[in-house]
């Protein structure tokens, strides 16, 4: 997961692999805190080589503020969507 402050990268080449160019897209993302997760839909910068994922500032304050939420227990405002199981 990285942040990138410019707004306008729609054809800019990607930072991470500098092979692929960077796309908006609509992207899930799952966000892990300890041995719990949530999912958030963001938009996103994708690159089309390395599919790395690149996040402008109010992108990756959404993303915070899930992360922030979760780890305070603050579970109110989310849809519980299953169990997180390992295998061993
Ligand atoms: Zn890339």
């Amino acid at each position: 997961m990285h942040t990138m402050n410019h707004l306008q990268v729609d054809g800019l080449i990607c930072p991470r692999c500098g092979v692929g160019t960077l796309s908006p897209a609509r992207v899930v993302e799952t966000l892990r805190v300890g041995a719990d997760a949530v999912e958030v839909a963001v938009d996103a910068n994708v690159c089309s080589y390395c599919s790395e994922h690149w996040f402008d500032p109010p992108a990756q304050a959404l993303i915070d503020d899930a992360i922030r939420r979760l780890r305070d227990g603050d579970v109110s405002h989310l849809t519980h969507i299953g169990e997180l199981y390992r295998a061993s």
